[in-house]
């Protein structure tokens, strides 16, 4: 097994907005050689530094624009621009995150290199293979496939349920899925916890993470929900938790 390691530790996992102990939305994909960071929202740029120096970040990635996703970017930038001197750091994401860090970052270059990525691109960060599918939500939201020494992580991002995930193909050992509704609230932006178990299934997973819930819901009810539909052992992401790939 020597060499083969893909992990997602979990910066800030509260759906919509922060909740009481919980940061917004940010994950921390680390093979051996290569640390990425998938969304920085509010809050997760603390966390961030309790397991790596933010010099050592290889890229960024950004799934879309709303802001639990990605407001901690221009305090990243304070940090590497003002304080630790690091310049270059590429920021992938689709066109309109992009535009709207350009906006409130101002000058972004040199310390970032803004990197536009739409559904169906692959790129490659060190030694971690990236794939990118458009989800269902009202902004341009790509899920994120990851892959490194034959090990694979799928993250939801923020999707409704007429994501097709097809694109990513048979098969993930871990799948980090967004599950922000109430039964009750099905069919809307995002997903509920039995919707989040049927893309499990679909997808295939060896294992799946249940995340973005909503602060006004109870964590375990949601759990429980997935893995009723599920079948099997369902975990919940909670900052400062690793799961291997
Ligand atoms: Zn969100
Ligand atoms: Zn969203």
């Amino acid at each position: 097994m020597a060499g083969v390691s893909l992990s997602v530790t979990v910066l800030g996992c509260s759906g919509t907005y922060a909740g009481p102990d919980e940061a917004c939305s940010g994950y921390l994909l680390r093979s051996d050689t290569t640390t990425v960071v998938v969304d920085l929202g509010a809050g997760t740029l603390a966390n961030l530094q309790r397991h790596v120096e933010l010099g050592d970040v290889d890229a960024v990635v950004l799934s879309h624009e709303h802001p639990d996703h990605w407001l901690d970017l221009p305090i990243l930038r304070n940090a590497l621009r003002y304080v630790l001197d690091v310049e270059g750091l590429t920021v992938h994401g689709p066109a309109g995150v992009l535009a709207a860090a350009r906006e409130l970052i101002g000058e972004v270059e040199p310390t970032f290199v803004l990197s536009p990525i739409a559904a169906g691109d692959a790129l490659t960060v060190g030694d971690i293979a990236l794939g990118f599918s458009r989800t269902d939500h009202p902004v341009e939201t790509l899920a994120v496939r990851a892959e490194s020494g034959g090990r694979s992580v799928i993250y939801s991002a923020d999707t409704g349920p007429g994501w097709d995930p097809s694109g990513f193909g048979d098969g993930v050992d871990l799948f980090v899925c967004e599950a922000t509704f109430r039964p009750d609230e099905e069919g809307g932006v995002h997903l509920s916890a039995r919707q989040a178990a049927g893309l499990a299934r679909r997808l295939g997973a060896g294992r799946l993470v249940i995340t973005h819930v909503s602060p006004l819901l109870e964590d375990e009810g949601q759990r429980l929900a997935a893995a009723e539909a599920y079948g099997g052992t369902v975990e919940l992401a909670r900052s400062g938790l690793t799961f291997m790939a």
